[in-house]
């Protein structure tokens, strides 16, 4: 029934990171994809990337599409789902928004009747390697949310939520990024004051924060099984971490991400 499986609107970092999730990850053709942009030098730079898929500054072909992400910034939102409501001929579409801090209600205001799901992926997506929380509409069938599911799996982990639980993915792996990297270079810099070059430090530091989640993901295990593994008694880490106690860092992570929970329920 649909000419595309996937349809973008607004082809920017988040759509191609999608693009490229599907086009890598799953069974999806180039064929399936439609990218939509008011700025040709984006479909055009997308066309090359990725070779046959379709792309159109007409809003009007999203029809053709039977799963539409809105890849948007958020102040475009309303004006763009005004506009696509009136070029859907069917209610069976799933518009997906990736806007941060637009909620279901807005959604389901502009866009009456239709199936909607708000996310909330993170940068990292744009490696393939991001971290999606999503709700749906109570109207979408299994099957349908399988498709959503299997849509986010294609740039890392994906998570269907309550919509109330979106304001603290927001502030945990939406802002994670941000804390990481803050980590990363507190780490290369401790590197650098000790004597390393800043490129080994700095690859030293990504590198074993990268490993360190993927161990942590790939063996299931807490975080604090694996800590203890690494602190013999008596020796040297459990010295890095007892200087971290004392500084409450901890603590500190407490507080950054229920700071930024509770600007994001200020904005949702
Ligand atoms: P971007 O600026 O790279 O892309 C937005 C694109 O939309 C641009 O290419 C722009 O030309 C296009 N556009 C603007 N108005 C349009 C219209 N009326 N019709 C069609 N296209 C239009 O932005 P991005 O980083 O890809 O972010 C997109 C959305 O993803 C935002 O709502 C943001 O909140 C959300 N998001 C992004 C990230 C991220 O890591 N970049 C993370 C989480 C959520």
């Amino acid at each position: 029934m649909y000419q595309y499986q996937y349809g973008f609107i607004g082809s920017g970092n988040m759509a191609e990171a999608f693009v490229r999730g599907i086009l890598q990850k799953s069974a999806t053709q180039p064929q399936q994809v439609l990218c939509c942009d008011i700025d040709p030098r984006r479909l055009e730079a997308l066309a090359q990337a990725f070779p046959g898929i379709a792309t159109t500054n007409d809003l009007a072909d999203m029809n053709a599409c039977r799963i539409l992400l809105l890849c948007v910034k958020p102040a475009q939102i309303a004006a763009v789902c005004e506009k696509l409501h009136g070029l859907l001929s069917s209610e069976e579409h799933i518009l997906i928004s990736v806007a941060a801090g637009i909620p279901m209600a807005v959604l389901q205001r502009h866009l009456p009747g239709r199936k909607v799901v708000r996310a909330m992926p993170n940068t990292p997506a744009l490696v393939g390697a991001g971290a999606t929380g999503y709700c749906v509409d109570s109207t979408l069938s299994e099957s349908r949310r399988r498709e959503v599911q299997e849509l986010f799996e294609a740039v890392g982990v994906a998570f269907e939520l309550e919509e109330k639980q979106l304001d603290v993915v927001t502030a945990l792996s939406g802002g994670g990024p941000a804390y990481i990297c803050l980590v990363t270079e507190a780490l290369a810099d401790a590197g650098v004051r000790l004597g390393l070059s800043r490129s080994v430090a700095q690859a030293l530091a990504a590198q074993t924060l990268l490993g360190t989640g993927s161990m942590i993901l790939q063996t299931g295990e807490h975080p604090a099984v694996l800590r203890e593994k690494v602190c013999s008694p008596g020796g040297t880490t459990i010295e890095g971490i007892c200087a971290l106690e004392m500084a409450a860092v901890r603590g500190a992570f407490a507080e950054a991400v229920a700071a930024a929970y509770d600007k994001a329920k200020l904005l949702g």
